[in-house]
């Protein structure tokens, strides 16, 4: 099973990490969900596959009721990211769920329609959230064509999606990045793969690079937290991308 860890808390503003389920059949790519609440308003960011929606549920109801999450995040449209949106919705119909506007004629094939998915227009969007707000913000060709990221001023974290990705090997399951140099050798095949841009990976690395960040928090693997998220945007910005360099790559 999944469990459930309060990554930030200030008042009723809390972000909660679902991670590492040493259960989880091994030809399912690991992911991370994120909680976060202000108030009586519950975003869940990437709320994963169908096949992994009873974990989810259950970790999450360790620590509130999930019948209550009213908003999902959908950084892109890949099944592990959103193909629990139908189970979700037979949850709490009222739903809404916000992802690139790219992308909101297409989910509906595995769930919701045009009054649960609210399409994020290309440059991104403020969301109030409780008493506070957070910013869904371009991320377009990292990987997705119609990609988004979520960055919340107050607890000063960004929700990266797939960018910091790190294909942890077994055993390799602690939260937060410890050793820098160590930990990118599981992120360098997947960024080098998956990320087809280099035009759109420069634009990204210099306005998250302005933004105050304590926490990069992706989809996969582990966080980066304090020095450690200017060394991935440095790394980042140096990664050769794209086709030329794929070959060999993961
Ligand atoms: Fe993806």
């Amino acid at each position: 099973m999944k469990k459930a860890h309060t990554i930030y808390e200030q008042g009723s503003h809390r972000w909660v990490m679902i991670a590492r389920d040493p259960t989880k059949k091994g030809y399912l790519i690991d992911t991370n969900e994120y909680l976060i609440s202000s108030d009586d308003d519950n975003l869940l960011t990437d709320p994963g596959g169908s096949e992994i929606f009873p974990a989810v549920f259950s970790a999450l109801a360790t620590i509130t009721d999930p019948m209550k999450i009213n908003r999902l995040f959908a950084s892109h449209q890949d099944p592990d990211i959103i193909s629990s949106l139908a189970l979700w919705l037979d949850c709490t119909p009222q739903l809404r769920c916000y992802i690139s506007r790219l992308w909101s004629t297409f989910v509906p094939h595995f769930g919701g329609d045009d009054h649960s998915l609210v399409p994020v227009p290309d440059q991104g969007m403020t969301l109030p959230l409780g008493s506070r707000e957070v910013h869904l913000i371009p991320a377009h060709y990292l990987h997705s064509s119609g990609n988004l990221h979520l960055y919340d001023p107050d607890a000063r974290i960004l929700f990266t999606g797939d960018v910091g990705a790190a294909m942890l090997p077994e055993g390799e399951d602690a939260l937060y990045v410890t050793n820098f140099d160590q930990h990118i050798r599981y992120a360098e095949g997947f960024h080098r793969r998956w990320m087809g841009s280099a035009e759109a990976k420069h634009d990204w690395c210099e306005r998250a690079a302005k933004l105050s960040i304590d926490m990069l928090c992706p989809q996969h693997g582990a966080i980066y937290q304090g020095a450690d998220v200017m060394r991935f945007i440095n790394w980042f910005a140096e990664l050769p991308v794209g086709l030329s360099t794929f070959r060999g790559a993961r």
